[in-house]
Formats: C-alpha cells, structure tokens, sequence
C-alpha cells in the first residue's frame, strides 16, 4: 500500500487524488529555490528515487535538486527558469542519482510560472526514461558502429531508393569508381547512372531482377570510371525493409573484379586460341563453322573451306629447331590472316596444318583467285635469322553446301583434297572431288599398316649394284623393300615420307642399318671388300643421336666402317648446318663414307659441298635420264661431273638404263655407276653372288663403249622382277 500523500492541494477530487497516487513517476509541486523542496510529491516519487515523498517534502530530508546528476544540475535549473519567465511548459531529460546510488535517465515535463516575487513555481511530473534512452544510446553506438563499417570498409557500399536514386556511398566506392569523395560520386551517380555500365542493358536487368528477386548475387557488369577507364565488378544487393515491414531502400557492395575478369577472359580465349599464333583453334574453329555455314544456308551464299597445309615444315622444324619453326608459323598465320577479308575466319588446325573458312563465296572462280594469292604470300621467303626460308602451301578445298552439309565431312573432303594437291606436286592447291576419298582411305590404311610393319617382319633389304668405270661391281646401295599382306610391295618414296611424319623412321632406319650391317658381314670372296650405301633420312640429324646409332650397331655387327658408306640428301641442308656437319664429320671420323644423294634436284647452295664432308657426289637421274637427248642436258651433266671431280668428290651416275647414257657420263668422268642397265635392286644373298661374278668380269681395258657396256646380265630370278 502506497503511503498517503501528506498535503494535496488544490486536486479537488478523489478519483484525481487515486489517479495521481497511482500513477508510474512522481507528479510534483515545488518552487525553483531552496534546492527544489516538495511541496507535493506523488507516492511514485519512492519507486522513482528510492525517498518516500514526505522525505523530499522534509526540511531536513533529501531536496530533489540534490539528487540531479551534477553535471546537469544546472541546465536544469536553467530550463525551468527560462520556461517560468515566459510561463511555459517545458520538457527535459537528465540523469538522476536515486537512494541506492543508481542513475536513472527521467523525463521531466512541468509547467514553471515566475512567481510575482521570489522564485518560481513548478508543477510536473518526473518518469523514469531509462529503458528508452539506454536503447537510444544503443542504437546509436550500433549506427555509429555501422556508420563506421560503412565508412572504413574497403568494399564499395551504396545505398539507392526504390527507383535508382543513389542515397549514399562510402569512400571505397568513391576510389573504385575514381571520384574523389563520396559527395561527388552521388552526384556523379545520379547525373550519369544510365551511362556507368558500359552495356546500358545492364542497368534495366539490375534494376528488374532486384525488384522481382528483392536481390541481385554476383551481377557482373563492365563499367566506366570517372576517368574513362573500363572495369569491371561484381554486385550484391539487396532490398531493406524496416520493423513494419515496409521498404526503405536497396542497399549493396561492389568489388573490383577486372583481374579475375581478364584472367577468366584469358582463359577462355586460351581454350579457344592457338597460343602460338593467337589464331583459332579447332574448337573455337567448329564454332565459326557453324556460324559461316547458318549465315550461308540463309543468304542463298557458298561457303569455302581451305585446309592449308605447310610443304617442307616439317624439314625444316626438325633441322632448323622449333624456334625457327615457331617464327615460321607465326609468320605464315600473319600472312594468311592478311590476304583473307575480317568476316573470313583463319585457323590453325594442327602443327604447320591451318584451316580458313571463306566466307560469301559467288563461285568456284572466286575462291581460286583468293587461294593464288594465298600462295604467293605463303611463298614469299621468310627471313628467320639468318636464314631465308622457303615454304609453300599446299591447299584443298571444299565447298558448302555443294560438296555436302555435314561439317566434319567438308573438313575431311578438304583434307582429302590437300593431300591430292600435295601428290601433285607440292604448293598447289585442289578443289575436293568424290575420287579424293579413295586416295584419303588408302593413305589412312597405309598409315594403319606401317605403324606395324618393322616389327611384323614385312620390311626387307635389297640391294643394287654399282659398277665402276671398268665396269667391275665395286659395291651396291641397299633399298628398302616393304610388303603388306593385303596392301602388296610398296615403294620407299610412298611410305617414308610417312614413316617421317609419323615418327616411325628412327625405328625404321635401325632395322635398316642393323639388317644392312648384317648381310654385308656375311658376304664372302670379292663381295666382303665392297662398301654398301645406305639411305638416311635428313630428319635423323635432328635429335643427333645418328653417330651413336651407327657406332653402336657397327660395333654390334662387326662391319669395318669403310665398307659403311651414307646417303644423305639435300634437303638436310635447310637446316641447322653446322650441328649437321658435326655430326657428319664425327661419322667420318668412324671411317663411314658420306654421299650427297639426289644431287641437283634440292635447294643447297652450292658453297655447302666444299663446307661438308662429303666423299661421294650421286647425280640424280632427272640429269642422267636426258644426258643423251640434248645438248644443253649433256652440257650440264658435263658440268655436274667436273665440278664434283673438282671438288676431289667421287662422283656416282644413278639410274642408268641405256649405253648412251653410260657413254655420255663416262666421258663426262664419272667414277662409277648405277642402274637396272647394270642390275635392278636384288635380296642380299643374291647380291653377294652378283658381286663376286662381276668383279671377276669387269673388263679390264677401261672401256665401257655403248655397244658393249653391260658388264654381265641381270641374274635371272634374282631381280625384283625386271627393271623397276
Ligand atoms: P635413291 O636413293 O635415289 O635410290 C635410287 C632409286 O632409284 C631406287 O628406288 C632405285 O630402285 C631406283 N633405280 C635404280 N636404278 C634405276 C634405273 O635405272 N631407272 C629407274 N627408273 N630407277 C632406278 P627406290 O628403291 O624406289 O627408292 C626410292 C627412294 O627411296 C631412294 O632414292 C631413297 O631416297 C629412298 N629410300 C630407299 N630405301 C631407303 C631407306 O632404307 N631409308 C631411307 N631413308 N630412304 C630410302
Ligand atoms: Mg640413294
Ligand atoms: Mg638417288
């Protein structure tokens, strides 16, 4: 039960006085002086302040003046005196100390009128308000808190209305964005909003997903910068709602994704790109396909497909380095790029392999003239160090929709086609035709059977003779020979060219020098004096390992190396000549003899014949097949001959097949000589026998005259069945 109020005045009634009584707080009467004693306190007053009312009525009880915070004491009383000299209400909030020495927060509200002498006179009421304003301050140290998580952050913060207006932003979205300040990058915001993403769809599809989403994750867009510089970021936003459920505004953060985005852009152009050339690569390659031949198939247009494939790269690859190589390539992508039109596509397929898509194609007429041009380009040397390289290309093509509509086939009609264009002599270029296929199947069924061919024992030796100028055998060139159980006997020129791009001809050659080591071993009488020659392919000198291979399976057979004799031809000369030379002269260092095979027909200077060490100078048969036709092919035969005489070379006629022939070389000097007019290439064991009964027979006067220059007969059954 609340204590009784002591003294009431002027509240009249008793509902007044029960209201008063109960009411939460203290309702008071005091005056301004004598440190505001009670006249009237409400039974509030002890749960308000811990004194019962008739303590702070009490002279010498607590006066209620006493018990505001000090350091507000005077700004109360400040108040009040201000209110009472104009007789108004006023309302203030301070600090009190109550009985058991706690502070509470009050709100005071009062009515102060200026007595007409002495102090003024005060009636009110005090609450307690400290549950609010501690809440208050709480909120207050949380916004000032998030105020600064706002300010501080290093992630770029906004805050924008329901249609766009951008309400704030912090620091870090101002240096993003590179504004000074947050106030200038609001104005800049709102005056240029439409124009900050550099695709302005982008601003429609933010603004439409966070109002059907109320979010946007991750939404990257480019954008521009106050200083005109693009980047790109990355937003989360998301819309806010008050307690009440009602929108307040969308607020979200913006990082600086460019790095990420340029590496991702890097990426995905390194999938789709040749890193070499930067061209198209075979994905990216299918793509534009498509999309040449939808556009195509919806003008009424021809769309080309050239399949461009490098002559002698691989040559040149391999002697020259893939350095050389590499700058080779690049070159050619460049050129090609440069005689194709921008909606044109160049790609690069495989090694020295490119593929282009010509687009809007009128007629066959047309695509000629763009591939002639290609040609000339690709031709044009290619300055790699110090050497000038010369390449050719070598390009099918095939025609969308004529040649058909499927895409993998048109690229495999085009590749048919190159090959033909390559089997026609190289730097040409072929139209695809039906007949292609058949060639395509056959060199893939080649391909299939070869990879098997050493080891399933389908490769043999055979072996033709040379004679000298007494006409008496003086050794022979071994020949490789391959038979396929369904594909038949092919020729080397068919498959080692194969055997080299296929990597196989490492392989190849060891069982070709092992197998020739081997019988020339075993041949006894005359013949286990006679040197033999063996064909080696250029690329061998590549790796380097072509000395050790030879030492190795000389040691192995126990053949002396001065009966070894090697041909080389001149396509080793585009390469790296001096780790050629090395490599030469370190054979001949063995004892191995050297012959430079094929001579004339290859792209070698002639400085290179004195530079090597070559022993032995064969003339090729295109010279000795028209020696004893014409004048100018006599002529040049003539001059051939003396300057490998010169050279102090052993100079060898190949493919001699009539007496006038063998007459014309004898008398331009040839040492020695080779041809089915002698023998055609036979199996080891009968090639012995020839040779001991031809040395035996040689004419002994020196005088090979055309009437009577056979030495002896090709053995019969002993040939590979007559000349070949
Ligand atoms: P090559 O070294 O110039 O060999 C001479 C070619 O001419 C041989 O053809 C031979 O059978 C042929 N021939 C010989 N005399 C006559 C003739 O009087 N008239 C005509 N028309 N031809 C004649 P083959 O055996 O088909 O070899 C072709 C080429 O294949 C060789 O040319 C050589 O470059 C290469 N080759 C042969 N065997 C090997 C080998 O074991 N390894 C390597 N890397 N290449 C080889
Ligand atoms: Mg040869
Ligand atoms: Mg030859």
């Amino acid at each position: 039960m609340r204590p009784r109020p002591v003294e009431v005045e002027s509240i009249g009634s008793q509902v007044m006085a029960l209201l008063v009584d109960n009411l939460d707080g203290m309702v008071f009467r005091c005056t301004l002086a004598s440190g505001r004693r009670m006249t009237f306190a409400s039974p509030g007053c002890r749960h308000l302040t811990g004194y019962a009312s008739d303590e702070l009525l009490a002279s010498d009880g607590a006066a209620y003046e006493a018990l505001i915070h000090p350091d507000e004491r005077e700004m109360v009383n400040g108040t009040i005196q201000a209110a009472a000299e104009f007789g108004r209400r006023y309302q203030i909030e301070y600090r009190i100390l109550c009985r058991d020495g706690h502070v509470k927060w009050v709100l005071e509200r009062g009515l102060a009128e200026q007595g007409v002498s002495g102090p003024a006179k005060i009636e009110g009421l005090v609450e307690d308000i400290t549950e609010r304003v501690q809440a208050q301050m709480e909120l207050a140290e949380a916004e000032l808190r998030y105020r600064s998580i706002f300010e501080h952050s290093e992630v770029g913060m906004y805050q924008t209305t329901e249609d766009g207006q951008y309400l704030a932003a912090n620091q870090a979205l101002a240096n993003l964005l590179g504004y000074g300040n947050p106030a200038e990058l609001l104005a800049g915001l709102n005056a240029w909003a439409g124009q900050f993403y550099v695709d302005p769809a982008r601003r429609a599809t933010y603004r439409r997903q966070i109002r059907e989403e109320g979010r946007v994750k991750g939404f990257e867009s480019e954008v521009v910068r106050q200083d005109g510089v693009r980047i790109w970021v990355s937003e989360d936003a998301h819309a806010v709602f008050d307690t009440q459920g009602t929108f307040r505004c969308y607020e979200g953060t913006v990082i600086d994704v460019t790095e990420r985005h340029r590496y991702e852009e890097q990426l995905e152009f390194q999938a789709a790109h040749d890193a070499l050339t930067g061209l198209p690569n075979r994905n990216l390659l299918q793509d534009r396909l498509h999309q040449a031949t939808a556009l195509a198939s919806r003008a009424g247009v021809k769309v080309a497909l050239a399949f461009v494939d490098l002559d002698n790269f691989k040559v040149i690859n391999d002697t020259l380095g893939h350095a050389a190589g590499d700058l080779l390539l690049e070159a050619v992508a460049g050129r090609l790029v440069s005689c194709l039109r921008e909606t044109d596509t160049v790609a690069r397929y495989g090694g020295d392999e490119f593929v282009l898509i010509l687009m809007a194609q009128p007629g066959l007429a047309d695509i000629a003239r763009t591939l002639e041009r290609i040609q000339e380009a690709v031709a044009d040397p290619v300055v790699v160090g110090e050497h000038r390289l010369h390449v050719r290309a070598s390009i099918g093509v095939s025609v969308y929709p004529d040649d058909g509509e499927d895409l993998n086939l048109l690229l495999r009609y085009a590749d048919a086609a190159m090959y033909h264009a390559k089997e026609d002599g190289k730097g040409r270029f072929a139209f695809y035709t039906g007949a292609f296929n058949r060639a395509v199947t056959e060199r893939f069924a080649i391909e299939t059977a070869l990879r098997g061919a050493v080891e399933g024992g389908e490769m043999r030796l055979h072996y033709q003779p040379r004679v000298d100028a007494n006409g008496r055998a003086c050794g022979c060139e071994a020949l490789l020979r391959w038979t396929h159980p369904s594909l038949g006997g092919l020729r080397p020129d068919r498959f080692i060219p194969l055997a080299e791009e296929l990597g196989l001809i490492h392989e190849i050659t060891e069982f070709v020098l092992a197998t020739v080591c081997r019988d020339a071993v075993s041949w006894g009488g005359s013949a286990s004096q006679m040197g033999v020659a063996v064909n080696v392919s250029s690329r061998l000198f590549a790796d380097g390992r072509l000395p050790q291979l030879i030492r190795g399976v000389l040691r192995k057979t126990g053949l002396p190396p001065g009966r070894l004799e090697i041909e080389v031809t001149e396509s080793l000369l585009v390469g790296n000549v001096e780790h050629t030379a090395r490599q030469l002269r370190d054979l001949r260092s063995l004892g191995v003899r050297i012959a430079l095979d094929d001579f004339g027909t290859g792209y070698s200077a002639l400085s290179y014949l004195r530079k090597l060490p070559f022993d032995v100078l064969k003339v090729d048969r295109s010279f000795v097949s028209e020696c004893d036709q014409s004048e100018d092919a006599r002529a040049l035969v003539r001059g051939i001959v003396s300057m490998g005489a010169a050279l102090g070379l052993t100079v060898v006629a190949e493919g001699i097949e009539r007496s006038s022939q063998l007459a014309e070389l004898a008398a331009a000097g040839c040492a020695e000589f080779q041809g089915y007019l002698f023998a055609v290439p036979m199996p080891a064991q009968d090639v012995a026998m020839w040779l001991r009964r031809n040395h035996a027979a040689g004419r002994l006067d020196g005088s090979l005259s055309p009437s009577d220059s056979r030495p002896a007969a090709v053995s019969p059954g002993c040939a590979e069945g007559g000349p070949e």
